[in-house]
Formats: C-alpha cells, sequence, structure tokens
C-alpha cells in the first residue's frame, strides 16, 4: 500500500495535499500516520503557533492573544509564517496542509503562492464528523509536549496514562480545548472554514471521508480515495 500512494508524489510534481475539517476531526491524527507513506510532511499551522508560543518568539507572542480565545490570527501572519514553512527543503516534494487554508482569503493567498511555482493544491480531503463527536474528541484531547501526536482519554488512550506512546515525552491538555473555547473555535470553524468544502468542490478536488468510523479505518479511506482520484 505503501508504495502505491507514494507513487502519486513520484510523479515529479509536488503535492500539496490539504486535511480539511473541523476542530477535533482528527486532521493531524491522520497527517502523521500518512506523511511518511507519502515522504512529504505534515505542517500544521496551529503547531507551528504553539512551538513560536513556547519560544516566546515575536509571532508566538502575537498569536498568543488569538488562539486563547479561540479565534484566527491574522491572515497576513499566517499566510507569511506557510510561505516560510513551504520554502524549507524538506517540503521540496510537497506538504500536507493541517489547519491551513482556514477561510476563504487564506485559501486564495495559498493558490497565489503555490501559482508562483506552477503549482496548485493537489487534492483536499475533507474530513466529516458530527458536532457533538467534535466536543467529545476536543475535550478529551491529550497532546505530547514534546512530539505533539495526539491521544485521548478514551477513544486512543495512550499505554501507560499521560506519557506519550511515540517518544516518552509528557502530555498535557491544551488551555484551547477547554470548553468554553472549544465552543468558540466550532463556531469560527463553521462560519470561516466550511465554506472551503465548496470552494474546492467547485475546483473538483475534494475527497470526503467520514471521520466518525475508528482512526485505522478513516486511515484506510483516506488512502483508498488517494489512490482512487
Ligand atoms: P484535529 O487535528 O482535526 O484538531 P486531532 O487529530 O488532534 O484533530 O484529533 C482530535 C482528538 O480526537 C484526539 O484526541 C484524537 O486522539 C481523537 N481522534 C482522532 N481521530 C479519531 C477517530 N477517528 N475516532 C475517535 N477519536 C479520534
Ligand atoms: P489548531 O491546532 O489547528 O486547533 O489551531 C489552534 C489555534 O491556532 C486556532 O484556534 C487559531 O487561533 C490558530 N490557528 C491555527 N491555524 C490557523 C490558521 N490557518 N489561521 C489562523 N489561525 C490559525
Amino acid at each position: 500500500m505503501k508504495g502505491e500512494i507514494e507513487a502519486m508524489t513520484q510523479s515529479g510534481q509536488p503535492t500539496y495535499l490539504i486535511m480539511l475539517g473541523a476542530p477535533g476531526a482528527g486532521k493531524g491524527t491522520q497527517a502523521r500516520l500518512i506523511e511518511e507513506s507519502l515522504g512529504i510532511p505534515q505542517v500544521a499551522t496551529g503547531d507551528l503557533f504553539r512551538y513560536n508560543l513556547s519560544k516566546e518568539t515575536e509571532l508566538g507572542l502575537l498569536a498568543k492573544s488569538y488562539m486563547e480565545k479561540g479565534v484566527l490570527v491574522p491572515d497576513d501572519v499566517t499566510v507569511r509564517m506557510v510561505e516560510d514553512r513551504l520554502s524549507r527543503p524538506d517540503c521540496a516534494a510537497g506538504a500536507i496542509l493541517d489547519g491551513f487554508p482556514r477561510n476563504l482569503d487564506q485559501a486564495a493567498a495559498l493558490d497565489e503562492l503555490l501559482a508562483k511555482y506552477n503549482q496548485k493544491v493537489s487534492r483536499a480531503i475533507y474530513i466529516r464528523v458530527e458536532r457533538e463527536d467534535l466536543i467529545a474528541r476536543l475535550t478529551g484531547r491529550r497532546v505530547c509536549k514534546s512530539c505533539q501526536a495526539a491521544f485521548h482519554v478514551i477513544f486512543n488512550p495512550p499505554a501507560t496514562e499521560g506519557v506519550c506512546d511515540q517518544c516518552d515525552g509528557e502530555l498535557y491538555q491544551r488551555a484551547d480545548d477547554s470548553r468554553d473555547t472549544v465552543e468558540k473555535r466550532l463556531e469560527v470553524y463553521f462560519e470561516q472554514t466550511a465554506p472551503l468544502i465548496e470552494f474546492y468542490k467547485d475546483k473538483g478536488v475534494l475527497v470526503e471521508i467520514d471521520g466518525g468510523l475508528p482512526i485505522d479505518q478513516v486511515q484506510d479511506e483516506i488512502i483508498r480515495a488517494i489512490r482512487e482520484n
């Protein structure tokens, strides 16, 4: 299976996959599961902001107040950060964009950015999950402080409570995974990000996946969709 989907990235053209879906839909979980087989890295804007915040960079401090409120960091800052990240050598064959774009202006900026290199979005993988399930997923999520891997207290528990299966790092609960901030983030998603579903459908690159299935089945569906489309 690995070889088959790798072939997609060996056409000579870089591959830009977008993981689309609400907070908690499983974008990060799935991006990490497929990045090795696709041979392109996950680029998660939320992780990049949190990294900058932990290092107290200017960018991190700017993003902080927006992230705490559960609203979007301004587009100019976000787009510049993505542009910088995509220009790194490890993104030469493309990237799996996770959490970006998050509104129509960011999607237009991404198209413009890729067009400079004669590239375009290869596919947008929309992971569909019901609202009540999203709340349960986000409020039970635990994230590794070291490698950012996501676990869930019930749906995807680590072998040892509080310890990352991948790197033995310490697991923590994101401040913005509190019930109140989750409600705000979902409101922002349905207002600003959900219109991207139609945007990518109109471009003919959208693939819709039932994200309510268990993690391994969602992964199988994504790989099947990449292979068949
Ligand atoms: P996103 O990156 O879209 O915000 P995550 O990948 O971090 O979402 O997943 C959110 C939470 O839901 C995590 O706690 C993760 O372990 C859990 N999760 C991910 N996929 C599934 C799934 N298919 N079924 C149940 N729980 C899931
Ligand atoms: P996430 O890790 O994807 O849940 O993102 C956490 C927070 O980071 C969001 O609530 C936003 O405040 C910010 N963020 C992440 N990606 C973007 C983006 N593409 N545009 C604006 N803000 C973002």
